[in-house]
């Protein structure tokens, strides 16, 4: 699952340092306490019990705190939590796209200007109002084709549908 480009952008976000992401692969596979994963994956106890407190803070993962009976001292079993990965990754699609819808209204319901030296780019009323001169250059705005902008904001919002239908298994190990 840690190939999954969208798992990988919400874990990197989350761990920070890549070679954290050891940790989480660790969690993935089923080895669920700090020692154990600090063993396995040879990062200092204290990194790796940072970065657990992450991921549950960040809703990625949960643990399960037990006394041992002899000890009297706690152990806590950690579990990585795909369910609240696939609901990030949703979340944050559906905020995505209806960036992106919004965004693709407002070019296809308007004529864009632009300053030839690129300072500025206004829709037809507001460069009207300017009298079609950037403001920065005083250069005359020019009429911009943006039919690449729209085909590019379609594409966008199709690979975040893609995203926002994707999810991984929940048992996934
Ligand atoms: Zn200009």
């Amino acid at each position: 699952m840690l190939d999954e480009p969208l798992v990988q952008e919400l874990l990197n976000e989350v761990v920070q340092a890549e070679e954290n992401l050891s940790i989480v692969e660790c969690l993935i596979n089923g080895t669920n306490t700090d020692e154990e994963i600090a063993e396995k994956t040879e990062i200092k106890l204290n990194i790796v019990r940072k970065i657990l407190y992450k991921l549950y803070d960040s809703g990625l993962a949960s643990y399960k705190r037990s006394k041992d009976p002899e000890t009297q001292w706690y152990t806590y079993s950690w579990e990585f939590d795909a369910a609240g990965v696939n609901n990030q990754i949703k979340e944050k699609s559906a905020s995505k796209i209806a960036d992106l819808k919004e965004n693709l209204e407002l070019e296809e319901n308007n004529m864009f200007f632009v300053c030839p030296e690129g300072h500025s780019r206004f829709a037809f009323d507001q460069a009207s109002e300017l009298g079609f001169i950037c403001p920065e250059c005083g250069n005359e705005s020019t009429f911009q084709e943006n039919d690449s902008i729209i085909n590019r904001i379609k594409e966008e919002i199709a690979n975040y549908e893609k995203a926002y239908s994707f999810s991984i298994p929940e048992n996934a190990k």
